[in-house]
């Protein structure tokens, strides 16, 4: 199935606008929680700046090489330090070649804010010295991680969560029963027929458990094993003030051994944010005096910046819940 864009139609109609006018800056960088959509906005811009006709055509050079597999699209993500340098310094070398197929080279840089900090000098030169055919397309999910210096040369933007009206209108129209069979990872049997519930009590419990994230949305409608541990890491977390500090730590525990941390941080800070949207919707200010919610939110913040430093998850996941 294609990866098609929910939301955030401003930007992506903007960024259009940019690669028509063939005034995209230098370094763009999308900042927005995990599976919103960051990478699939900028794929799809990508797509089109490789088009020679920038149309995404189907019929030219670019085009039928696609973005996955073009000698002008690079791509470099976090990873262990002495990786990640080889790869900037390759980088510095590869960038100052011309194009191979059209005019421009484009250099995806996800999740910069993950990325070590020794690395960052070496980054920072690789986008002051590029020359103007390049285009950095980066992404963050914690804008505050990303060194200043990289964001004042960016045009930085945020992506949205998709409202729960919206998400849920647009799901219903892409997952019509006729396209549920082609969902990644569904295997042979359609999502909805593997947990007997029908497609629109499918999509309720799934619109409810991504917040607004479609790429979460969409991993969640392939994958009914899946749905279930969110399930049950929403109850818990939702729960949390009626827990006994020997409860949340074997909460903390059970997570730390699946590996599964920064995943319940994430659907932790999607939830807080649900809430805040359901005060600013009520007014009902009583949800946002319980002592701690603000507190939560950021210490949720806090566990991202954590886990980078490589703290033991069951520590990060136990200062969020014991103060919950
Ligand atoms: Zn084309």
């Amino acid at each position: 199935m294609e990866n098609r864009i929910i939301g955030n139609t401003a930007l992506v109609s903007f960024l259009n606008k940019l690669v028509d006018a063939d005034k995209m800056p230098t370094a763009v960088l999308l900042a927005g929680p995990a599976m919103v959509g960051k990478a699939t906005i900028l794929e799809s811009i990508a797509k089109r700046i490789i088009c020679t006709e920038r149309t995404v055509c189907g019929k030219c050079a670019g085009c039928l090489v696609g973005v996955g597999n073009h000698p002008d699209v690079l791509r470099l993500g976090p990873s262990e330090e002495e990786s990640l340098r080889k790869g900037i310094s390759n980088l510095l070398k590869r960038i100052y070649q011309k194009p191979v197929l059209g005019n421009k080279l484009i250099v995806f840089l996800e999740n910069i804010d993950e990325f070590h900090w020794a690395s960052s000098p070496l980054l920072l030169k690789v986008l002051e010295d590029a020359p103007t055919f390049v285009i950095f397309f980066l992404t963050a999910e914690n804008l505050d991680a990303v060194l200043p210096t990289i964001r004042s040369r960016s045009m930085v933007r945020l992506v949205s969560p998709i409202d729960q009206k919206t998400f849920k209108e647009e799901l219903s129209q892409r997952f019509a029963v006729g396209e549920m069979h082609e969902l990644p990872q569904a295997g042979e049997v359609s999502p909805s027929s593997q947990t007997g519930v029908n497609g629109v009590d499918l999509i309720d419990q799934i619109v409810s458990l991504a917040g607004g994230r479609p790429g979460l949305a969409l991993r969640l409608f392939g994958d009914s094993e899946l749905r279930e541990k969110y399930k049950s890491w929403r109850a818990n977390l939702s729960n949390m003030s009626d827990k006994t500090i020997g409860e949340r730590s074997q909460f903390a525990e059970t997570i730390e051994k699946a590996g599964d941390g920064k995943e319940v941080i994430n659907l932790l800070q999607s939830l807080l944010r649900d809430r805040v949207a359901e005060v600013a919707m009520t007014e009902k200010e009583h949800i946002a005096n319980s002592k701690n919610f603000f507190g939560t939110i950021r210490r949720s913040r806090e566990a991202t910046a954590m886990f980078k430093a490589n703290i033991p998850q069951r520590l990060v996941l136990e200062y969020v819940f014991f103060n919950q």
